[in-house]
């Protein structure tokens, strides 16, 4: 207890503050940040992914890789979430009944096609 209470005092001296600002600024403090936050990207993606079945509804692929969060009703423009990160997969995660009447889960060939039946896309490919 006391070697907790030393270390936290530790921490709020001017030091420390200017070690760890000296740290983050360097470039292998931003390396191992960026390299952080992707896999914190990627469990929280893959959490929202198994939150809605984890699959193509589709066709039943279940290769993280290609999935991809589809919009039902196709207003995904409207969706502003994404400016955000991570929170749309929180989101998704914490209220996954509510998730599932919005997204659904496609493989990347599955989105593109029922982009192109629903005329979502702003070019034809004739
Ligand atoms: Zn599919």
């Amino acid at each position: 207890m006391i070697e907790m209470n030393k270390d936290k005092k530790y921490r709020q001296t001017l030091k420390y503050k200017l070690t760890q600002k000296r740290y983050a600024q360097s470039s292998k403090g931003k390396k191992n940040h960026a390299v952080a936050q992707r896999g914190q990207r990627q469990r929280r993606r893959k959490e929202a992914l198994q939150a809605l079945g984890g699959e193509c509804v589709n066709c039943h692929i279940d290769d993280v890789r290609c999935l991809q969060f589809d919009h039902i009703n196709g207003d995904g423009y409207k969706d502003v979430s994404y400016k955000v990160p991570l929170t749309k997969y929180i989101w998704i995660r914490d209220n996954s009944e509510e998730a599932k009447k919005k997204y659904q889960i496609l493989c990347a060939n599955c989105n593109w096609k029922k982009r192109y039946d629903n005329n979502e896309v702003g070019r034809k490919y004739d």
